[in-house]
C-alpha cells in the first residue's frame, strides 16, 4: 500500500500485489497524481484500474483526466457513479419565476425589434436533453463505451465503467476486493478490504466515516495493513475556525472520524493483528499529527512491537513511503 495523499485536499492510494495495481481514489489533479506516483517509483501505465470510494471532490478531482489518459476502467457503485455524473453535468432546469422573466424579456426585445435570440430555447433544450450516462442500465457490471465525439466532449466520459455493490466481493487481477458501506454524507460511500491472493495479505481502507458501525468493525478484522481515518481533535474542531454548520457536519454520524473515535475503535474493537496502521484524512485545520498519533498509540498500548502495530501518519502534501509486506 502506498498512500499518495490523504486529507480534505485530495486522496489517492496505490494497492499493489503481484502484477496487479489499483489506484483507490483520484482526488488530485492528474498531473499531481502522476508526479506523486513517480516520486514513489510507481509507473501510472502499470495501473489496472481506478476504484472510487465516493464522489466527494477530494476523492475524484483528477479522475476523468487520469482514466482517459491511461485508458483504464473505473470501478464505482452505481449510486456513486450517478452522483459523480450529476456533479459534472449540472442541470439547467429553470424555476417558474426565471422562465417567466425570460419570456417577458424576449417579448420586450421583440417589441423593440431587437435581433431575435434563442436563449430560452437553448436553456430548455439543455434541460430536456437526455444524459447518455444516466441512461446506462444497472445490470451489474456495465461498460460505458465511447463512440461519438459528442460523448468524448462529455466531462463525465470515461473509457470504461464497472459497477460493484457494497457487500459483494469482486476481483481485479490478483487482488480480491471486498467493498463495505461506510456512514458518510455521500450517495453510496464505501471502504474496501483488499486481499492479495498469492501472498494471503489483507489491506483495508476506511476513511470518510462518521462513526465505526458493526459492519465496518467486522470488515476490519484480520487485516495486515489498515488505513484508518483520524480526522479531527474534538476540542480543536469545537474551538476552530469552521462555521457552526460545517462543525455539525463533520461531527455528525455521516461526517468524519475523530481521533477519539479512531482510538476507541483501536482500543475496543481492533484485533491487534496488523503490521501497520496508517492514520489518514487528518484535518489540517482541526488536528495535529502528534495528537492523532498519541491517541492511537495510547489505544494500541502494549500491543505495539517491532513487528506489529507500527503507526504511520499519512500526509496531505507528500506521499507516504510504500508499505511492503
Ligand atoms: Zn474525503
Ligand atoms: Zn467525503
Amino acid at each position: 500500500m502506498t498512500v499518495l495523499a490523504s486529507g480534505s485536499k485530495g486522496n489517492a492510494t496505490v494497492i499493489a500485489a503481484g502484477s496487479t495495481r489499483i489506484l483507490v481514489d483520484a482526488g488530485m489533479s492528474c498531473r499531481e497524481l502522476m508526479k506523486r506516483m513517480a516520486q514513489v517509483g510507481e509507473d501510472p501505465e502499470d495501473l489496472d484500474a481506478i476504484l472510487i470510494t465516493h464522489e466527494h471532490l477530494d476523492h475524484v478531482a483528477g479522475l476523468s483526466v487520469l482514466a482517459r489518459r491511461l485508458k483504464i476502467p473505473v470501478f464505482f457503485t452505481e449510486g456513486t457513479h450517478r452522483a459523480w455524473v450529476r456533479m459534472l453535468t449540472p442541470r439547467t432546469t429553470m424555476s417558474y419565476a426565471k422562465w417567466l422573466e425570460t419570456v417577458q424579456r424576449e417579448k420586450a426585445e421583440r417589441a423593440d425589434h431587437a435581433p431575435a435570440h434563442t436563449a430560452l430555447m437553448t436553456e430548455i433544450d439543455l434541460a430536456a436533453a437526455d444524459d447518455p450516462m444516466e441512461a446506462e442500465g444497472g445490470d451489474g457490471a456495465a461498460a460505458v463505451e465511447a463512440e461519438a465525439p459528442r460523448v468524448k466532449a462529455d466531462p463525465a466520459f470515461l473509457p470504461a465503467v464497472e459497477y460493484f455493490r457494497a457487500g459483494h466481493g469482486f476481483s481485479i487481477g490478483e487482488i480480491d476486493v471486498n467493498p463495505f458501506t461506510i456512514p458518510h454524507d455521500a450517495a453510496d460511500p464505501c471502504g474496501f478490504v483488499f486481499h492479495a491472493r498469492s501472498e494471503s495479505i489483507r489491506m483495508a481502507i476506511a476513511t470518510d466515516l462518521g462513526y465505526v458501525p458493526p459492519n465496518v468493525k467486522m470488515a476490519l478484522r484480520g487485516v495486515d495493513v489498515l488505513l484508518l481515518e483520524s480526522n479531527h481533535d474534538l476540542e480543536m474542531l469545537k474551538d476552530g475556525p469552521y462555521p457552526w454548520s460545517v462543525k455539525q457536519r463533520v461531527l455528525s454520524r455521516v461526517g468524519h472520524l475523530s481521533n477519539a473515535a479512531c482510538a476507541e475503535f483501536l482500543l475496543r474493537d481492533y484485533d491487534g493483528g496488523a503490521h501497520t496502521i496508517v492514520l489518514g484524512h487528518l484535518s489540517e485545520q482541526n488536528n495535529l499529527p502528534e495528537l492523532a498519533r498519541l491517541a492511537a498509540e495510547q489505544a494500541i498500548g502494549g500491543r505495539m512491537t517491532l513487528l506489529g502495530n507500527r503507526v504511520l501518519l499519512a500526509a496531505q502534501d507528500m506521499p507516504l513511503e510504500p508499505i511492503c509486506l
